[in-house]
């Protein structure tokens, strides 16, 4: 048959392709195949990066976003400067 001779795979020259399991820095797990065939750890997945939870993540690392806030936040607001008349 042509089928035969066409369609089998050659032996020997394909790598490794298992199953293996992912884990997330935000705990999630799951699994997909792979040839490194061996767990993979990541730093986001679609549980918890923001385009799929639609909530923002703020690093709020050492106080940065209140030192802004403390900076620039007036720009947010308008001030008023009462004048005596
Ligand atoms: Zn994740």
């Amino acid at each position: 048959m042509w089928l035969s001779k066409k369609f089998i795979m050659k032996t020997n020259i394909h790598p490794a392709y298992e199953i293996i399991e992912v884990t997330c820095s935000c705990g999630n797990k799951f699994e997909t195949r792979s040839n490194l065939c061996k767990p993979l750890s990541t730093d986001v997945c679609n549980e918890c990066h923001p385009f799929y939870t639609g909530k923002q993540k703020i690093l709020n690392t050492g106080g940065r976003i209140q030192r802004f806030a403390d900076r620039f936040g007036a720009f947010g607001k308008t001030p008023y400067v009462v004048l005596a008349e």
